[in-house]
């Protein structure tokens, strides 16, 4: 026990240490910038109480009480001018988001008057706040871990249901709270280790055997959690579609079709988008780019080599392949050759289309396929033109990448930052664990396992450097 305190006591100390906390007063515009009915300034930091009642007029003068709504006159105290008639929302600290004073106006919502607004709060003293520095403060003041604070940006950036609903998970604190347990677990078996160094006499010799399976099983968890990765990368970034086939079979058709209503919302998804803007398909809430590889035949004669080098490489890239065929040809010569171009490791989906060419509906089990590696790809029967059998497609895409069973309560790795910090922790933990095995001396098994706790600390953001935690904060934006 003593030994764990001080581990935990030792590292948190030089944490907290290599912080200065500012509590100096900031202020930004909160809504974004552009016209809207309402828009937001808000301060935070000591003076933020203060400054407001210089800028505030309202009918019944006296100390506003923390969490009331104020309904009054934003003035300029120099000249009298009124700006405008506004709501103020006074938060005392710590109960506030930042756990510091935060005063916020509601506004109406012209840029113009937000601006003199906040510069006014900047003339009374406060000054312009830093991309996340908010969100920052109310990590630093307790109010947040890491993850929670992540949390914030990827919530505000979620353009579907699935991302919303992993970003409000990360919120509501699933990963922190499964994060925490296993460094808790982590850092007992330290304990246990630093135990064994400094009172050998009294307690003897490792147990190796004990503490080798405490680490495997221990292992075993952090791996499925790192298989969750890839699902959180797909969720953010969406998953890559490539849609391919031979001209003429209904590959753009098949795109339109997917696109569906969503067509007009065309929107780029941060880390797909390269030259053009990707369009994405939104099925049960995930993002899905599609990329269709039939806009780009130049010329007949090149129609075969473009089409081949260019289906190639959108492939390489992608995390799902729709393999469109015409049902009412059947399987052609050239269909088999990109058939046996496809990597052999993506899932991908034989799409019968033009069924409704067909006199009768064929089924799907009849038209499956296999891979180059002879394994089975699931095949689909529909009609591009009339939408028939799309819905069984969609199912069969969500299912090809594993995102047809996710929870709310599913635990994700949604973040690289998080996925990089768990496979370091586990490359500690098995490392101790083969230190072990080869008799090596307890010191040494403990550098590992501090690594592996260090790693997982600087998810929640307990074991994390100043440097990296501004680094992390920078990437907000404005008035977050
Ligand atoms: P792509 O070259 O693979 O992109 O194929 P297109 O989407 O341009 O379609 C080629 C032709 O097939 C067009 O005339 C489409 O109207 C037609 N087509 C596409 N899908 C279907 C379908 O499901 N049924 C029928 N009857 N025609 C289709």
């Amino acid at each position: 026990m003593n030994a764990l305190l001080m581990v935990g006591e030792l590292y948190l100390e030089g944490w907290v240490s290599s912080f200065i906390v500012r509590n100096d007063t900031i202020s930004a515009i909160a809504t974004p910038i552009g016209e809207g009915a309402l828009g937001i300034v808000r301060m935070s930091g000591e003076r933020a109480f203060a400054i407001a009642e210089q800028m505030f007029r309202r009918s019944k003068p006296g100390p506003p009480q923390s969490h009331r709504i104020y309904y009054g006159k934003l003035v300029d105290p120099d000249t009298g001018e009124v700006l405008d008639h506004a709501l103020m929302l006074p938060f005392r600290a710590p109960h506030s988001y930042t756990g510091e004073d935060v005063v916020e106006f509601s506004c109406h919502g012209s840029p113009y008057l937000l601006n003199r607004v906040v510069a006014l709060t900047w003339r009374l003293g406060a000054r312009p706040a830093e991309p996340g520095e908010f969100t920052q403060r109310a990590f630093l003041n307790g109010k947040l871990d890491m993850v929670q604070a992540e949390s914030v940006a990827y919530l505000i950036r979620a353009r579907t249901e699935a991302q919303r609903r992993a970003a409000i998970a990360l919120h509501e604190g699933v990963l922190s709270k499964a994060i925490r347990q296993l460094s808790e677990r982590v850092l007992g078996l330290l304990a246990q280790v630093e135990a064994v160094i400094d009172f050998a006499e009294e307690i003897g010799e490792l147990d190796t055997e004990s503490l080798s399976q405490s680490l495997q099983a221990l292992e075993g968890e952090m791996e499925l959690l790192l298989a969750t990765a890839q699902v959180g990368r797909l969720l953010r970034e969406g998953v890559r579609t490539a849609i391919v086939g031979r001209p003429n079979v209904g590959k753009s058709s098949l795109l339109n079709r997917l696109l569906g209503e969503e067509r007009a919302i065309v929107t780029p998804i941060a880390g797909t988008t390269r030259d053009t803007l990707e369009e994405v398909a939104r099925i049960e809430g995930v993002p899905f780019v599609l990329t269709d590889t039939a806009g780009l035949r130049q010329s007949e004669d090149l129609v075969e080599q473009i089409g081949v080098e260019r289906t190639r490489q959108v492939v390489q890239s992608a995390d799902l392949i729709l393999l469109v065929l015409d049902v009412s040809e059947g399987l052609t010569e050239a269909d088999r050759e990109i058939l046996l171009q496809l990597p052999l490791d993506r899932p991908c989906i034989v799409v019968w289309n033009k069924a409704d060419l067909l006199k009768e509906w064929p089924s799907s089990a009849m038209l499956s396929l296999k891979a180059g590696d002879g394994r089975e790809l699931p095949a689909c029967v529909l009609s591009a033109l009339t939408g028939e059998g799309v819905s069984a497609l969609h199912q069969a895409m969500l299912q090809a990448v594993q995102l047809h069973s996710l929870q709310p309560e599913s635990i994700l790795l949604t973040h690289e930052r998080h996925a990089e910090a768990v496979r370091r922790a586990l490359l500690g933990l098995q490392s101790a664990r083969a230190g072990l095995q080869q008799g090596l001396s307890p010191d040494l098994i403990a550098v590992d396992l501090r690594s592996a706790w260090l790693a997982l600390g600087e998810i929640t953001g307990e074991t994390l450097d100043a440097e990296l935690v501004n680094r992390i904060f920078r990437e907000f934006c404005i008035g977050k």
